[in-house]
């Protein structure tokens, strides 16, 4: 046993500490692109082991990586520069429910749906549903500022955050926030440290707001000959003053990955729309037949909605397959996570749409788009085969045309799957003072950066991206 081991196992326990080679290499893996493996994976149980392991990572200067479930699609829980994964998933405690207060506590590796499991008796849930909700934790939901399919109507992760506790770099162990509803009482720490991935401190505990569930829903599926009238249907839909809970769109190219892959049979049309009210059934009614008008007004070659909830989830089957759909589209291609988070001004969808084919016909390339475009988020896949140089080439000038595009149109490189280290170089691209003061920030709480170092762009930007799919690319 090496120093480090004996000391952390001092800690958690030596059946909490792991150097087992195959260990390591399963934690190597996120759900991006990259790989690299951490020297040693730690498992604590409570806040008083992580305040523990990180004073002695500080006082040694080993990186430490907090990992949740590992599903980050931009590597962000993958340790760079070796060192401590942190695996936060024995903290899976619900400590506190007090629905009337509209607030549980709980420990951060708790996994979504379990949480909203738990929830769902007492009438509640907590609903940024993202579209790995079974396996990730609440903890990386947390530090990404994750959203999903609801963001349109109920909001991100960071607007259900009231209060955290949090193990700084030095060990300290801090509260910030309240149980309460609103506060407004000095700096918005919560906020800070919601999206820091990890780069500011270790969150042991999250007091989260929660929301009433909806008891009735209607969802409906229309088909565009014309990606571009879909798109256009969206900001139709908010100016109208229509609020769905769910407004995602899929092109011709996500739509042929999942009925190749689920038989589906949806119209390979150039674009799909789901809408999906929730609510009191009057209202959700009411807004159904408006937004069927609005929405005919484009045209489409289908409209059609249900309340019948296995007809909405047939929907919906199809909208949450795409992201492992893709990948069997074409034999050969692989679909690769380059730029695939870009969010705009909701009307600006429609340009987004559009450069996004121009880019993809220019450079070669197959790009299925979908996402979100409800709040203007959207996601596209690369689909390319990644044994050819070439090919990685000009999926990363198609990257950077995609990124300057949506930065030129009012928009931002990720809605909600962070920065990590696939965005990390392109963080000048959208913030220039910005980003001079978040390091101030990162230096000023980590001045030993060992909080998952190399990750949004925080120090050194690396130059070239190890990708586990044969090339290392940006050069
Ligand atoms: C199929 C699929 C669908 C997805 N759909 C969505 C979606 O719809 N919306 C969306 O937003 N994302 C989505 N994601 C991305 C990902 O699931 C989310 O970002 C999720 O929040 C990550 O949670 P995790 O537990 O896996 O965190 P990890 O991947 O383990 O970690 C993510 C980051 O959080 C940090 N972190 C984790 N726990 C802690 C902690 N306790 N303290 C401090 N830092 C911590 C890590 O260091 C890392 O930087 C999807 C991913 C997949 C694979």
């Amino acid at each position: 046993m090496r120093g480090y081991e004996r000391a952390l196992a001092r800690i958690v326990g030596k059946d909490n500490v792991s150097t087992d080679k195959a260990e390591l290499f399963c934690y190597s893996f996120d759900a991006s692109i990259h790989t690299s493996a951490p020297n040693v994976v730690v498992r604590p149980s409570n806040t008083k082991e992580v305040s523990e392991i990180v004073r002695y990572a500080n006082r040694k200067q080993i990186p430490i990586v907090p990992r949740g479930a590992g599903t980050a699609l931009c590597g962000h829980s993958l340790a760079w520069n070796g060192g401590i994964v942190l695996d936060m998933t024995r903290m899976n405690h619900i400590s506190e429910t007090h629905v009337e207060d509209l607030y549980v506590v709980v420990g951060p590796g708790i996994v979504y749906s379990t949480l909203n499991a738990a929830l769902k008796p007492l009438g509640f849930f907590f609903p940024p549903e993202p579209g790995s909700a079974d396996v990730c934790t609440i903890g990386g939901m947390v530090a990404v500022n994750a959203s999903g399919t609801k963001a349109i109507k109920y909001g991100a992760t960071r607007d259900y955050v009231l209060g955290l506790e949090v193990v700084l770099s030095n060990g300290t162990i801090l509260k910030t926030g309240s149980r309460t509803i609103k506060n407004s009482s000095g700096y918005q720490l919560c906020r800070l440290f919601t999206g820091s991935e990890g780069t500011l401190g270790v969150i042991t505990e999250v007091t989260l707001k929660v929301a009433p569930l909806p008891t009735y829903s209607s969802t409906a599926i229309v088909a565009y000959d014309d990606l571009q009238a879909a798109g256009r249907t969206v900001a139709d839909l908010i100016r109208c003053r229509l609020l769905p809970a769910a407004l995602e769109i899929m092109d011709r190219t996500c739509i042929q990955a999942v009925n190749k892959s689920l038989k589906l049979g949806l119209p390979e049309v150039e674009g799909i729309l789901i809408v999906e009210f929730d609510g009191h059934p009057d209202a959700v009614r009411d807004d159904m037949r408006k937004a069927e008008g609005i929405c005919r007004a484009e045209n489409p070659t289908l409209f059609s909605s249900s309340d019948d909830p296995a007809e909405e989830e047939r929907i919906w089957a199809g909208r949450k397959a795409v992201l492992p759909s893709m990948s069997r589209l074409k034999g050969g291609a692989v679909s690769v996570s380059v730029a695939e988070d870009m969010i705009v001004p909701i009307s600006n969808i429609p340009k987004l749409i559009g450069a996004i084919s121009r880019i993809a016909k220019k450079r070669g390339l197959v790009i299925g788009t979908y996402g979100h475009c409800g709040d203007g988020n959207l996601h596209t896949k690369v689909l390319f085969d990644v044994r050819k140089k070439d090919a990685w080439t000009r999926a990363w000038k198609a990257c950077l045309e995609i990124y300057g595009k949506c930065i030129s149109l009012g928009g931002s490189l990720a809605g909600e799957h962070g920065i990590g280290y696939t965005r990390a170089p392109f963080m000048r691209m959208e913030h220039k003072a910005e980003l001079d003061l978040m390091r101030t920030i990162k230096m000023a709480l980590d001045p030993n950066n060992i909080m998952n170092p190399g990750k949004l762009s925080l120090d050194s930007v690396p130059k070239t991206f190890v990708t586990r799919l044969r090339y290392p690319v940006g050069d």
